[in-house]
Order: C-alpha cells, then sequence, then structure tokens
C-alpha cells in the first residue's frame, strides 16, 4: 500500500474503526515507514487534545449550564410562594364575593317573601 493510502486510513485506524486485516496492513507499513509512523503520532496527539478539549469545555459548559438551572429553581421558588399567597388571597376574596352575594340573595328572599306575606 502507498504512503498516501495509509495516511487515508490512519484516522479509523487510530478509530480502531478498520477490519483486522487493514489494522494489521496499516501498523506493518507504520513499523517501517517513519513518516507515516510521524504522521500517525501527529494525528493521535491531535485527536487526544480535541477529546481533552471537548471535554473540558463541555464540563466547563454544564457548570455554567448548572449554575443557571440553581438560579432558576430559586426563582421559581420564590415566584411560586408568590403566587401560592395570591391565590389564598384570591381565594379568600372570592370567599367573601360569594358569602356577600349569599346573604344578599337571602335577605333579597326574605323580603320578597314578606312582601308577599303582607299583601
Ligand atoms: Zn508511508
Amino acid at each position: 500500500m502507498t504512503c498516501e493510502i495509509i495516511r487515508d486510513l490512519i484516522p479509523m485506524y487510530i478509530d480502531k474503526t478498520v477490519s483486522d486485516e487493514t489494522n494489521a496492513a496499516v501498523k506493518t507499513h507504520i513499523d517501517e515507514c517513519e513518516d507515516c509512523r510521524k504522521y500517525c503520532e501527529a494525528c493521535r496527539r491531535a485527536e487526544k487534545k480535541a477529546s481533552e478539549f471537548s471535554k473540558k469545555s463541555l464540563e466547563k459548559t454544564l457548570k455554567d449550564v448548572g449554575a443557571d438551572i440553581s438560579q432558576l429553581d430559586q426563582q421559581y421558588a420564590l415566584l411560586s410562594r408568590k403566587l401560592k399567597l395570591r391565590k389564598i388571597r384570591q381565594t379568600i376574596i372570592s370567599i367573601f364575593v360569594l358569602l356577600g352575594m349569599a346573604v344578599y340573595v337571602t335577605l333579597d328572599i326574605i323580603n320578597t317573601v314578606k312582601r308577599k306575606e303582607k299583601n
């Protein structure tokens, strides 16, 4: 196999996604060809750095998001407490309104009955 073919295969060789036969062929070539060996080592280093970088940036992103999530949690707790208080207040108000209406309706009925009794 030519150096060009080997270099095309090296990324897959590093990822171990080549067949056993290709793996053996690349390995044999790398053992004998210094240029391809250097190329392979450079690829490995680049791959390692890339994966380290993505791991680090992922961890950082997760940390940032985590901080935001806890802030949102606090705000949500505060908001839901406020909403609960408002709900309770609204419920009390509506109970009073209903009671007032009930009293008014009852008084109205009593008055109507009294008026009918008079007639
Ligand atoms: Zn070569």
